[in-house]
């Protein structure tokens, strides 16, 4: 399948994509009993693994979608990341990320930093993908869905250059 100037071919199909999200919020409700988790949706890759995820979610729960912005610093460092669009207090809160893939755990790191500032009670990721390099690293994501390999992947959420967001399976570039 052709998407923009690139081919890709089907990775994970969808049943098998809808088995591990309900396992892994079958976790998440054993995990959480008798607390209030607040999903923190990372947009916008995540937006569809969030809905799907949090439909076999049976704790009572709140949900809340951020964007991580990127901007050029002043510093020599290049890039800085910033949350945007919070919009309750995370203050004492259990949050749980919800990314769709991490791969260097850059993000998640600017992430997991701008959390803690803002006092929250606990903070733990579920991604739905998680690269090598993520492993490689030891990057602390606690609900895995597949462990791929460094592949550029599409579909369920996640684009190339803002296309294949819409597709219900995942895809790799061949
Ligand atoms: P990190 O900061 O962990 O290196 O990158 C995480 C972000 O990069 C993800 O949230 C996602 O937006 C993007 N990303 C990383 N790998 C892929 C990929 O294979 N496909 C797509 N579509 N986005 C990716």
């Amino acid at each position: 399948m052709k998407v923009a100037d690139l081919n890709f071919k089907k990775f994970i199909p969808k049943s098998e994509i809808n088995s591990v999200v309900k396992k892994l919020a079958g976790k998440i409700n054993v995990d959480y009993k008798g607390k209030t988790p607040v999903f923190l949706s990372i947009l916008n890759g995540s937006f569809m693994f969030t809905s799907d995820l949090i439909k076999f979610i049976d704790l009572d729960c709140k949900v809340s979608f951020v964007k991580v912005s990127s901007y050029s610093g002043t510093q020599t460092t290049g890039q800085v990341k910033t949350l945007i669009g919070l919009d309750e207090s995370l203050f004492k809160q259990d949050v749980i990320i919800v990314e769709d893939i991490v791969d260097t755990g850059t993000t998640l790191q600017k992430i997991l930093e701008e959390l803690t500032a803002l006092g929250v009670r606990s903070v733990e990721v579920i991604s739905l993908l998680r690269k090598e390099i993520a492993r490689e690293k030891k990057v602390n994501v606690k609900y895995v869905g597949f462990d791929i390999d460094s592949e550029f992947v599409l579909g369920y959420g996640l684009d190339y250059n803002g296309l294949g967001r819409n597709f219900a399976d995942l895809y790799k570039k061949v």
